[in-house]
């Protein structure tokens, strides 16, 4: 197996990640056989990609020499490297599988053939040029999906969910709309993953139910993948395959480029998208990080060639376009937690991080070693990524430090620090758990020093400002301002972004990932850098936008949107579950039971009101009468007409029901009418 070096330090907890290698498709058993089918294409853009690559290896090694790096990351990371050599290999075999598939997609356009019965062949001859289908992460940060289409053929980039607004009451997570891609099902060559954040890989179990495709992405985003579809019981279902930088995948009409960029989760890729339109670069989610942790420097000299061989099209990270000057470096963090730990001697230390964030729980536990601490992890998403990563070499942790969270009393407070999820202050988190005095195993007292390394994602700064507070309530001492340094964004500001468009100096510009000010901005920075402003297209989401040679352009729109998915139930809670449920959480329910004579429609027995999470407690009373005299009046009415319509009685009631409560309480709770007539 091509990282099987990296698994010398493992452990029983990392053994279900070990596992995962185990499932990955045959593409490691391969390796090998395939180095003379490589095409010339591939070995020239690998050579031109090498170069900078190993500066940045040098240049890294001895950074880390500098910084007291253990060897064993180096070691790590050259091992990794090695992988990445067979896992070229392997993804040669790939390239030649799908250079078959296309040869055989081929034969039957030519066979006349036409699977595809929405394009005609004439259209597509007319038609030249790429058409980008914006399928999700447009005006907002969450649930990535593009469709990019030449010809009859179609390749999906990220497919990603978002986390429910505080307006989806009972909704766990929200994923694209997938329609477009499943009428499409039979164009679609593959899906390429950017890196394994859940705004790029959330959606991918429920993609492949539907549409089953490779799937091709680096391995610690493939051992992300991995995890998730074993929740869901899909492993095997669709072939994963596991590439690195450098690596080029034909995918019918497309090849495709991976290309290394820095993130704050490891194994990120840009990707250089090719067909005979021309080439288009997705820089997915990104910064220049150039003391990063692990894994080099953003490929900026790959960037530099594809510009001046020409790029069609740029797309990118408009994340954090309205921040000015360059984003600090992630090994800032670091020097800030060592100060940090100093100051809280004696105390106990919580740090509160994003569980993708390999990088940050590398610095918290390089901390933690310096110190003398040892480590517990508190949160399942926290400890099934520490362990995927640990089991793939992307965390170099010692075999003792890192101790069961069961263990902790046997532990004096100034040795320990516990590592947990919650930074966004998220209700069901570890943290808030801990900060509402809810925890099992971790009661905060006033010799805790909780270290939050994150800032709030627009939208959370309530709930985590309310964790703050609670646990300064229960006395300890919190640090969480981001002028301290605790925390690096992992997205590229301004002169990032401008950088990058320089070396591309694409033809059109597309900014992508954000929300519609942050595209707007980013928009009005390629004019800054001299991208004509007509050259520059600002999708909405369900946009296709089509490029070629000579022109970009917006075509009709195709579905896009919102599906929620409720426990297990995906799509299966509409707008109107969603309405009645915003209801019942502010407004309550008020069901009104009459039971009348199915002859005369005269009640038998007193109207039953009945309300639950309802205001005006004390005017229940003097709103039971109301609600009674409105009904009778309505009743009345119906009485004795020759056929009693029971459905329009109880939609009257209803409505006057609504009518009296709205006018007596400016409240609309869910109202429920049951009429028996018996
Ligand atoms: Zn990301
Ligand atoms: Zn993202």
């Amino acid at each position: 197996m091509a990282y099987k070096k990296n698994k010398n330090s493992a452990q029983s907890a990392d053994q279900s990640a070990q596992q995962n290698n185990a499932d990955r498709s045959g593409v490691s058993k391969r390796v090998g056989k395939q180095k003379n089918t490589a095409d010339k294409l591939t070995e020239t853009v690998k050579n031109t990609v090498k170069t900078p690559k190993k500066k940045n290896a040098t240049k890294k090694a001895s950074a880390e020499k500098k910084t007291v790096k253990s060897q064993k990351t180096i070691e790590a990371s050259e091992k990794r490297r090695d992988a990445a050599v067979k896992n070229t290999a392997a993804s040669r075999d790939a390239t030649v599988k799908n250079t078959a598939a296309a040869k055989d997609s081929l034969k039957k356009k030519a066979a006349g053939l036409s699977r595809y019965g929405s394009i005609s062949p004439k259209e597509l001859k007319k038609n030249s040029g790429v058409r980008i289908a914006f399928l999700g992460g447009i005006n907002e940060i969450g649930k990535n999906l593009t469709v990019f289409e030449y010809g009859n053929d179609m390749i999906i980039l990220d497919c990603g969910m978002s986390f429910p607004d505080a307006d989806m009451p009972g909704i766990d997570y929200v994923i694209p709309d997938f329609s477009y891609i499943e009428r499409n099902a039979d164009r679609i060559k593959a899906l390429f993953i950017t890196h394994g954040h859940e705004d790029h890989i959330g959606g991918v179990p429920y993609l492949l139910k539907s549409v089953n495709v490779p799937v091709y992405a680096t391995n610690l985003t493939i051992g992300l993948i991995e995890g998730k579809l074993r929740e869901h019981r899909m492993l095997g279902i669709s072939k994963l395959h596991v590439i690195s930088p450098g690596d080029i995948i034909n995918a019918g009409a497309f090849t495709v480029e991976a290309i290394h960029v820095n993130h704050s989760i490891p194994d990120s890729l840009a990707y250089a998208i090719k067909c005979d339109a021309g080439v288009i670069v997705h820089t997915g989610d990104f910064k220049i990080d150039n003391t990063p942790i692990d894994g080099g420097v953003m490929d900026l000299a790959r960037f530099a060639v594809l510009g001046n061989e020409g790029v069609m099209c740029l797309m990118a990270d408009s994340t954090n376009a309205e921040r000015t000057g360059y984003t600090p470096s992630e090994r800032m963090v670091g020097e800030t937690l060592d100060s940090l730990f100093i100051k809280a001697t004696g105390k106990r230390i919580l740090v509160a991080s994003f569980a993708s964030n390999i990088h940050r729980v590398q610095q918290i536990v390089d901390a933690a070693k310096k110190t003398g601490r040892k480590v517990f992890l508190s949160g399942r998403s926290l400890e099934n990524v520490t362990a995927i990563s640990k089991a793939l070499g992307y965390l170099n942790v010692p075999d003792d430090i890192i101790v069961s969270i069961d263990k902790l009393k046997n532990y004096r407070d100034e040795d320990v620090v516990i590592i947990t999820t919650g930074s966004q202050g998220e209700p069901m988190s570890a943290l808030s758990r801990m900060a509402l005095g809810d925890h099992r195993k971790v009661s905060i007292g006033e010799n805790d020093f909780v270290i939050i390394s994150a800032t709030p994602i627009p939208g959370n700064e309530k709930t985590v400002a309310n964790t703050i507070n609670d646990l300064m309530k229960l006395g300890a001492e919190v640090v969480y301002e981001k002028n301290l340094g605790i925390h690096v964004s992992g997205h590229a500001a301004q002169e990032e972004l401008k950088l990058v468009m320089n070396l591309v100096r694409p033809q059109y510009f597309i900014p992508v990932h954000g929300e519609q000010k942050h595209m707007r901005k980013h928009a009005s920075l390629a004019q800054n850098v001299g991208i004509a402003h007509k050259n520059i297209t600002v999708p909405d989401l369900g946009s296709v936008i089509e490029v070629s040679k000579n022109r970009i352009r917006q075509l009709s729109p195709v579905t896009a949107g919102k599906v929620f998915v409720d426990g297990s139930g995906v799509g299966d809670v509409g707008s109107a579950v969603l309405r009645d449920r915003k209801k019942l959480s502010t407004d309550g329910i008020v069901i009104v039971t009459a039971i009348t004579d199915a002859y005369s429609g005269e009640l038998i027995s007193p109207l039953e009101i009945n309300s639950k999470g309802f205001v005006f407690v004390n005017n229940a009373n003097e709103l039971n009468g109301f609600i009674t005299e409105a009904c009778e009046k309505v009743l009345e009415k119906f009485e004795n007409s020759v056929n009693m319509d029971i459905t329009a009685l109880k939609a009257k009631l209803k409505d006057s029901v609504a009518k009296i409560l709205f006018d007596k309480t400016k409240r609309s709770p869910v109202i429920i009418v049951n009429v028996f007539a018996v």
